[in-house]
């Protein structure tokens, strides 16, 4: 706790020092990503400061987050017509994850502000909290320590950042923590079921139609212990869903009943990224990491080069049996 009051003082000061502030995440950035990009971008503004916020990558914000405020603001790190003196770096463990944004980092000062246990406080300020059910409850914690009021666009962005980590209150980063801080959001005016439809009920066909496909697929191997399912580029052409519309399909293979581990392989030609969610107590964030990756014990995910079968042979071996 002392040092997470000493990280929050040592955020303060660098915001009170700085003259041009970025916002960053990672790349593919997820709803926590967003979600707490622009909740402290606009508690910046609010407190008188110039902000961007800056892409990791693609050219705009995902479309099933459009609907937050101030998800049009985004830019590319490219397009930045000066550089920031202060940066940061939400809910990325590494400055790899930050990807264009990471041309940034040179002589700025960095606050890395994070949840996930493998944090490397690669930071010159690092809020690092593995107990945090997502990033966008430290920032939460930001908002307080700077005596920011909060107003809907904040609240609903935290919010947000947080039902979608916590799979909607369901994973087991669902902690009372998480729930507390719920309720604090909902009590101080949190849009909570207008943030939850936007984000759960307004899918378009063309991502259902990608949804059929990857439960068709489902393929259960390890005598039942692990399921996965994979979906390829073309699929994307086919149905005309968008990369940001494959970011929870894992969450529709997790529903199964029986494996301890699920796994969906997102195959590009010469790459597969792999998801990996733990059902029981298997840590697939160290079945991650020891592919290149990273993430948490019940979520993790990673990179590899080659085919979906080469990622089979690679991922497979890792992941428990029954016999
Ligand atoms: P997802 O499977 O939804 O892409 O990611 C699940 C979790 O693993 C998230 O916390 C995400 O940040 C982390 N993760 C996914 N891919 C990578 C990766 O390539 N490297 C690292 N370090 N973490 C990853
Ligand atoms: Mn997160």
């Amino acid at each position: 706790m002392t040092s997470e009051v000493s990280a929050l003082e040592a955020v303060a000061h660098a915001v009170r020092r700085s003259q041009r502030i970025a916002v960053c995440s990672h790349v593919d950035p997820d709803g926590d990503a967003v979600g707490s990009v622009l909740a402290l971008a606009h508690a910046l503004e609010r407190a008188g400061h110039a902000v961007d916020r800056v892409l990791a990558s693609g050219e705009r914000a995902p479309v099933t987050y459009a609907f937050l405020e101030g998800a049009a603001l985004f830019v590319r790190a490219s397009a930045l017509d000066r550089r920031p003196d202060l940066i940061f770096a939400l809910d990325a463990p590494n400055p790899g994850r930050l990807g264009e944004a990471a041309a940034l980092l040179e002589n700025a000062t960095l606050v890395v502000i994070d949840h996930h246990p493998d944090n490397a406080r690669y930071g010159t300020v690092n809020l690092v909290d593995a107990e945090a059910p997502s990033t966008s409850a430290l920032i939460w914690e930001v908002l307080k320590h700077l005596a920011v009021e909060p107003d809907h666009a904040m609240l609903d962005c935290i919010f947000c950042g947080l039902m979608t980590d916590t799979g909607r209150f369901s994973y087991a980063n669902a902690t009372p923590r998480a729930f507390l801080l719920a309720a604090e959001l909902a009590q101080a005016g949190a849009r909570t079921s207008w943030v939850y439809s936007n984000v759960y009920e307004r899918r378009s066909h063309a991502a259902l139609k990608l949804q059929a496909r990857t439960m068709d697929r489902l393929t259960f191997v390890k005598g039942g212990a692990v399921a996965y399912s994979w979906i390829t580029d073309d699929d994307l052409h086919e149905t005309g869903a968008l990369p940001e519309e494959t970011e929870d399909l894992i969450d529709s293979v997790r529903v199964v009943d029986g494996p301890d581990v699920v796994a969906l392989f997102k195959c590009s030609p010469g790459r597969v990224k792999g998801s990996l969610r733990a059902k029981g107590g298997a840590d697939v964030g160290a079945v991650a990491r020891a592919l290149g990756g990273g993430g948490h014990r019940a979520a993790a995910g990673f990179t590899l080069t080659g085919t979906l079968s080469d990622a089979l042979a690679a991922v497979l071996p890792l992941l428990p049996a029954r016999s």
